[in-house]
């Protein structure tokens, strides 16, 4: 089995279980679980070489109950039709978790974008683009970057996608004689509306303030409502220790607004080991050593020189594993598994990674006490600023980065409270456990909604 087919199975066995104890009917469950449309198909790019080459791409409109479909796009040898139709499922699901009026989708391309040239890779998105607008739209499906993919690949796709509109409604001008004029004024007030259809955009064509720092931002929300249920209410954090894996823009972020808020962050990493400060370490001296050395693992005292004072270099593997109070997995699925779960001392652990743990993991911690806040909701603060960008341009008007990230918090909290109660429902429903566990409570209320959704539109 390939890593998308296990994937894929691991995604739809949680909504199987999740669905078995909510009863639902075999058609139901086949509803929430197989997509609504798979778009693959091969598209020609011409390289700078002059050879034509063809690549293979997918969109995948997994669910739309909620609304349009909403996920990102990939470039990477390793995406296929299992994978995205996986990232697909859980889109669909993160966003009803999110309480945001969107469905699931994914797109991806096969293709490894370092060996491309800057051009090429321009042309790739731009290819790409034309293959998937006659299925998207503002209305219909809104994609979004992801890995390897960012806000100026956007920008080509967008820009292709407003070309193409543009081209069909000239067409429909010739064909019916109406007042072109008319028609062009109209088209350039929609001009916003119709680059709503892509979200995570440059700043200049509609992108928002406050989508970069997004996903940690709206992660440390999430600890601290946590937080706040697990002891009434906590005025400061000045005491809880974290160690943030992964030093990117998840980790980086979640590491620094943590910080802000009180929280001593005691180790970061990066794919080349970590940095450890017993009594806290500053986040941003610790980007800019990052930044000069390569690496965080290079950031610590040699004789006299130091980096970061008393810090002392850490691996991957001693950072999973440290007493710590909140552990943050933010780089890379299945780091905590079946080899490392019996090490991990931690109280708490906030998945800002995707699937960061694996499934046997995950039980066998939740079963020992830890609380573990599932990816569908600790890094939904992304596509929940991602659904805030797509409002600004449908109404064409743009926001106060205080503004988005204030709106930000409130839908945060008001995705994390029914999962909350769900769970403490759970535990007194149990007569043997008094575990907390937010993942199936997640996965219930998503499914919960979705139900709704599709009440409604039958
Ligand atoms: P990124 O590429 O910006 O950063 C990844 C970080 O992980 C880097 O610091 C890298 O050095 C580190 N890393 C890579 N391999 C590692 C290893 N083996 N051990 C330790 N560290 C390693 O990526 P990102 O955008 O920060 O995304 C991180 C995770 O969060 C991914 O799972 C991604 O799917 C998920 N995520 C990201 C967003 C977002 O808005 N960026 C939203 C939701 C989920």
């Amino acid at each position: 089995m390939n890593s998308g087919q296990q994937m894929l199975e691991s995604a739809q066995k949680i909504i199987i279980k999740t669905a078995q104890k909510m009863g639902l009917s075999k058609d139901t469950m086949i509803r929430i679980i197989e997509p609504e449309m798979i778009h693959e198909f091969n598209f020609p790019m011409k390289m700078d070489s002059g050879e034509i080459k063809l690549f293979k791409g997918y969109r995948i409109q997994h669910n739309s109950a909620l609304g349009p479909y909403k996920g990102g796009i990939r470039f990477h040898p390793n995406v296929s039709r299992e994978e995205v139709q996986a990232l697909s499922t859980l889109m669909t699901i993160k966003c009803a978790v999110a309480g945001l009026p969107y469905g699931g989708g994914k797109g991806g391309v096969i293709v490894d974008p370092k060996k491309l040239s800057e051009k090429e890779l321009e042309r790739l998105s731009r290819e790409y683009a034309k293959k998937i607008t006659p299925f998207i739209g503002s209305d219909i499906d809104v994609p979004a970057p992801d890995m390897n993919t960012n806000p100026k690949i956007m920008s080509y796709m967008v820009d292709e996608y407003v070309k193409s509109v543009k081209k069909s409604v000239i067409s429909q001008i010739t064909s019916y004689k109406t007042n072109s004029r008319l028609i062009s004024d109209e088209f350039q007030t929609n001009l916003d509306y119709l680059r709503s259809t892509f979200t995570g955009k440059p700043i200049e064509i509609g992108g928002t303030l406050g989508r970069t720092e997004a996903t940690g931002r709206g992660g440390v929300m999430i600890l601290k409502a946590l937080l706040n249920k697990l002891a009434g209410s906590v005025k400061a954090f000045n005491n809880l220790t974290v160690a943030v894996q992964g030093f990117g823009n998840v980790g980086y972020y979640f590491a620094k607004i943590a910080e802000e808020q009180g929280f001593k962050i005691i180790t970061v990493s990066d794919s080349k080991g970590g940095v450890y400060v017993k009594d806290g370490l500053n986040v941003e001296s610790t980007l800019k050593c990052k930044q000069e050395k390569g690496s965080v693992a290079g950031c610590y005292c040699k004789g006299s020189v130091c980096d970061i004072k008393h810090g002392k270099t850490i691996t991957n593997e001693e950072l999973l594993e440290l007493s710590v109070d909140i552990l943050v997995p933010a780089a890379m699925e299945n780091v905590i598994n079946e080899k490392n779960m019996k090490k991990i001392r931690a109280k708490i652990i906030i998945e800002m990674a995707n699937g960061p743990i694996t499934e046997e993991a995950y039980e066998y911690l939740t079963k020992k006490g830890i609380i573990i806040v599932p990816d569908v909701l600790a890094n939904s603060g992304g596509v929940t600023v991602s659904y805030l960008e797509w409002l600004q341009g449908r109404e064409s008007k743009w926001w106060t980065e205080e503004k988005v990230n204030k709106r930000l918090e409130t839908m945060m909290i008001k995705a994390f409270e029914p999962i909350w109660l769900k769970s403490l429902e759970s535990v007194k429903k149990s007569k043997i456990s008094q575990q907390i566990d937010l993942k199936s409570a997640a996965f219930e209320v998503a499914i919960e909604k979705i139900l709704q959704g599709l009440a409604l539109r039958s």
